[in-house]
């Protein structure tokens, strides 16, 4: 029988998500397609006589791409069972049983999508059931199978300051994430709990993207000091087998600090950067966002980093409902204590905080005051700022970070500053930006590119994705 499992959107990478169903469904005699929408084209040839359509959805522009795409599916296997699984399928249930989708996934799905698939085979109708089936069992992983996913030549790569390249693979040593933080997608869905996959199961994966030319393994675990004993035996493994391959990974402020004596071991094993969510220097939007650690952690994690030669590459969600013109302006401030500058794409700086459905941010007793329905093309709940001006700062910060790479980043950095103290009613002071110590290697990670770039009129929120830390 024959399944088509498609990813429309990961952020460059070349997608473990696919790849690790595709080994259930291959070990059991399906004849499996993975299509990466990023990379590659929806072709009729590839749907005729599927039975089975999966679509990941991962993220949330993964999911809004997903649904354009479900006229075409319809199209090319009018008789195919259509299912969508990842961390969006659950929280958009609604929206996407109206487009056609009859089974939606959530968790460690790959059970469920194995017996889905087996049920199609023996011919036994699936249960069509309107609730989503979420399930958090421990999974037997394998090795994924990256075999007919594009090589990883064609995804991002990692520039290094000097001006080579790396080839970047890309692995996950665990599933969901032990923290609550309450804008995050990851939450609803695992509710403070994660699975890890095992050592070997890692590292034959990252043998394989080795031997396939990879030079970087990035780490897409939502954080990967969930499990700090497995991610040191990782870790360890990754030195003793691999002293020439570089890594990163994501992992929160907190874990920075409580594991601090992890981070020598990283480096030793050629840990390059760390992508750490930030969010925000304000402590009332902290405390919001209840994500365990406060503004002033922000410069412990990063000196800890840079006492072991690791870089931080910190993401925000500048734009909430509580932010301050002030806020907005110290967070500037404080990238350019940090000589951070550089390393802080400006797109970042005018992401907007996304609520979607089933978000943790629902349960704040006030936030119905900001919030308007639910926009089912969105999919989320749009909010407005008490306060025009910050939207209007946040428009702006939008359309100067669109205009990069054509302006470079330090000129952007300028022109942000000058919109914020204009917006504030003030003149802005020169901008003592000095030629960095810090110049990082970068690499599309989560929420450093414009997660949903296609849609080029809508405002640019934060994907808080499964890889967010
Ligand atoms: S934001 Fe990061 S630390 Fe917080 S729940 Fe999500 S993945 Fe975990």
């Amino acid at each position: 029988m024959k399944v088509v499992l498609i990813n429309p959107y990961e952020l460059g990478r070349q997608p473990f998500a696919l790849a690790q169903p595709a080994a259930w469904l291959r070990a059991d005699g399906f004849e499996v397609k993975c299509l990466d929408l990023s990379i590659q084209r929806l072709d009729a040839d590839d749907f005729v006589g599927v039975e089975l359509i999966a679509v990941y959805l991962g993220m949330h522009t993964a999911t809004r791409l997903a649904m354009q795409c479900v006229p075409r599916l319809r199209q090319y296997a009018p008789g195919a069972h259509l299912c969508a699984f990842g961390l969006y399928a659950p929280m958009n249930q609604a929206v996407l049983h109206e487009l056609g989708f009859g089974s939606l996934l959530g968790g460690e799905s790959e059970p469920v999508l194995h017996d889905l698939a087996v049920r199609l085979r023996e011919g036994t109708s699936p249960e069509i059931t309107d609730e989503p089936i979420v399930t958090l069992a421990k999974v037997p992983f394998r090795i994924p199978d990256r075999s007919d996913l594009p090589p990883l030549s064609s995804y991002a790569h990692l520039n290094m300051p000097d001006g080579t390249q790396r080839t970047v693979g890309f692995a996950e040593a665990s599933r969901g994430c032990k923290h609550l933080c309450r804008h995050c997608p990851v939450v609803p869905v695992y509710n403070g709990r994660f699975r890890i996959v095992p050592v070997d199961v890692v590292l034959g994966d990252i043998a394989q993207q080795v031997a396939a030319g990879a030079t970087h393994i990035s780490f897409g675990d939502p954080d990967f000091l969930n499990g700090p004993t497995h991610a040191r035996r990782i870790v360890s493994a990754l030195q003793r087998d691999y002293p020439q391959i570089s890594f990163d990974a994501t992992i929160k402020v907190e874990h920075l600090i409580n594991h601090a004596e992890l981070l020598p071991e990283l480096a030793a094993a050629g840990c390059m950067f760390v992508t750490s969510a930030v969010e925000s220097v304000d402590d009332a939007v902290l405390t919001r966002l209840d994500k365990g650690h406060n503004a002033a952690d922000f410069n412990t994690a990063v000196g800890l980093l840079r006492d072991v030669g690791i870089a931080m590459s910190p993401t925000f969600v500048p734009f909430t409902p509580w932010t301050t013109l002030d806020g907005y302006i110290a967070l500037l401030r404080r990238l350019i204590e940090l000589d951070l500058v550089y390393s802080v794409p400006p797109v970042q700086l005018a992401i907007r905080l996304l609520i979607p459905e089933g978000s943790y941010l629902l349960r704040l007793d006030d936030i119905h005051e900001v919030v308007d329905p639910f926009d089912p093309e969105m999919l989320g709940y749009p909010w407005r700022h008490a306060n025009p001006t910050v939207d209007a700062l946040q428009r702006q910060v939008e359309q100067l970070a669109a205009t990069e790479p054509a302006r470079p980043r330090e000129e952007l950095f300028a022109a942000i500053w000058d919109a914020a103290h204009a917006a504030a009613g003030r003149r802005a002071p020169t901008l003592p930006l000095t030629p960095t110590a810090h110049r990082y290697p970068t690499c599309p990670k989560p929420g450093t590119a414009a997660p949903n770039r296609p849609h080029s009129n809508s405002p640019v929120f934060r994907e808080t994705s499964p890889h967010d830390g």
